[in-house]
């Protein structure tokens, strides 16, 4: 009996593997982390190897402890950070060069050239984004243009491009045995190679990374009646089942957030923060400092597009703390530490250490941490802490707000930083509208599974993941306006302190 599907949630730290119901919820599960290669201040890798090792043991082991095989499985999804750029041989199956991560800025020069060549308009024109060593672009270039033999065999159709989605797929089809080359429109609009409205690679975005398209994977609807591909049964699932969804992770949020309606919104608290606004069929062009990217496409329907404000540093301040400070011996433990303190102290802390992504991008912005007094602590730290992820958040809210015209009502949170009750109630207080957490904290993993099991009709439609959907717990604002209102004066004035650090 079919009466599941998989999802494949490769994230920036860890990777897991999730089995879903027909009600959405979780009957096996397994994750694993993966190292942080920091070779060097502002260089971010992972081991595309290991990846694909940690994807292969949290399959099996999810499925073996809940005593499942392929055959329980109707369809699998993947998502992935989205971004991280991988170039591997297809001959061999072997990565040229470490995924270069998403947070990685190496690329600031590349990125910076084309902005002085008065190129950066066709990239905000065309790919919906601002020119950002965030996005694929940039690395593949330098990819191509520092690791050697990588641009010969690119040429000619050896070398293959793909973000994690990509090349988890490639392996899992079979590898060099024949594996399939290709992703979906969530994970290309996110490289600046990608035209928003054609949904293909674009050949003059192509031209200023200089970039070969035989390198390019092909781009098909996230969720695929036809599939992405058959998983080889000498794989990890050890059987054939369907590949069918694909969805970069935050547009797995929003779908596992069933935001879709024009008009909602979620926000993924991880390692970044990314709060996606789903504008419907329509290519919302920002002012505001929001990315326009593609949010799904489902099988024949016309593209659905959002807004999203990225967030570069989050949870991952919270992982500083723990592992480069030493404040706090797990991520958990920062609550309370926080609680020590009724309020910051004055403390105000801006962590803007790969610079400053929405709605600010800026690439010269360093971290801060600012109003210090001999009375400040580690607590006040820890708290300053928590309240970053909470402004930072209202920035791009407040973005999101006038390039939409539309309130914010409720935020529907999910992510690793939503355990966090006390980051949870101050997130309302600096809104000032309630939060609220879905029983299925794992939206992400959920998305994929939605897109994979809708394209071969283990759901029927969208409004049956509607009824899945349930609330957790809510969090309602009780922060006085003034005292909203002074607090955010404040944080703008510590942002503005963080910004033109690097030359
Ligand atoms: P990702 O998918 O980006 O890998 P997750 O959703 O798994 O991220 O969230 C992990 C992040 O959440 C880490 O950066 C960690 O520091 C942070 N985190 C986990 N638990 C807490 C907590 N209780 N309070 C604050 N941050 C937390």
């Amino acid at each position: 009996m079919t009466q599941y599907v998989g999802a494949i949630d490769q994230g920036t730290t860890s990777t897991r593997f999730m089995v879903f119901d027909h009600g959405g919820n979780v009957v096996a599960r397994h994750q694993l982390e993966h190292e942080q290669i920091l070779p060097q201040a502002g260089w971010v890798e992972h081991n595309p190897a290991e990846i694909w090792e940690r994807t292969r043991t949290v399959i099996k082991s999810a499925l073996a402890g809940a005593r499942l095989t392929a055959a329980d499985l109707a369809a699998v999804g993947v998502t992935n950070q989205r971004e991280t750029t991988i170039v591997w041989d297809r001959r061999t199956g072997r990565p040229y060069y470490n995924a270069i991560v998403w947070q990685d800025t190496r690329t600031d020069r590349i990125v910076g050239e084309i902005e002085k060549a008065g190129k950066g308009e066709l990239i905000r024109e065309r790919a919906g984004l601002p020119p950002a060593p965030y996005f694929s672009g940039g690395k593949l270039k330098w990819i191509l243009d520092n690791v050697p033999g990588v641009r010969e065999d690119a040429e000619n159709g050896d070398a293959l491009f793909g973000t994690p989605d990509t090349w988890l797929i490639w392996n899992l089809t079979g590898g060099v045995r024949g594996g399939v080359h290709v992703t979906d429109p969530t994970n290309a609009s996110r490289t600046m190679l990608m035209d928003l409205e054609t949904l293909d690679w674009d050949d003059e975005l192509l031209a200023l990374f200089d970039v070969p398209r035989a390198m390019l994977p092909r781009i098909a609807p996230s969720s695929n009646p036809e599939g992405f591909g058959t998983s080889h049964a000498d794989g990890p699932l050890k059987g054939e089942v369907t590949i069918a969804g694909v969805l970069g992770d935050q547009q797995a949020a929003t779908v596992g957030q069933v935001c879709f309606q024009p008009g909602e919104a979620k926000n993924t608290y991880g390692t970044g923060n990314f709060l996606m606004l789903n504008t419907g069929p329509e290519i919302v062009r920002s002012k505001h400092g929001l990315v326009t990217t593609v949010a799904y496409q489902f099988g024949d329907d016309k593209p659905v597009y959002a807004l999203e404000g990225s967030i570069a540093v989050t949870g991952s301040a919270v992982q500083w703390l723990r592992d480069q400070l030493g404040i706090i011996a797990g991520a958990e433990r920062v609550e309370a530490l926080a609680l020590q303190v009724p309020d910051n102290g004055g403390v105000y802390f801006v962590p803007a250490f790969s610079g400053l992504f929405a709605p600010y991008w800026r690439a010269d912005a360093r971290g801060a941490i600012v109003g210090l007094s001999r009375f400040s602590n580690n607590a006040h730290i820890a708290r300053a802490t928590l309240e970053s992820i909470c402004y930072q958040t209202r920035d791009v809210v407040e973005a999101m707000q006038q390039d939409s015209g539309v309130e914010l009502e409720t935020l529907r949170v999910d992510g690793g930083v939503t355990a966090n009750e006390l980051a949870m109630q101050i997130q309302a207080d600096f809104l000032g509208v309630p939060v609220s957490r879905p029983v299925v904290a794992e939206t992400t993993a959920l998305g994929a599974a939605y897109a994979a099991g809708l394209a071969v009709g283990f759901w029927r439609n969208t409004d049956e993941l509607v009824a899945n959907w349930h609330e957790d717990k809510n969090w309602q604002p009780t922060m006085s306006e003034a005292a909203r209102q002074q607090g955010y004066a404040r944080w703008l004035k510590a942002v503005s302190r963080t910004l033109d650090w690097v030359d």
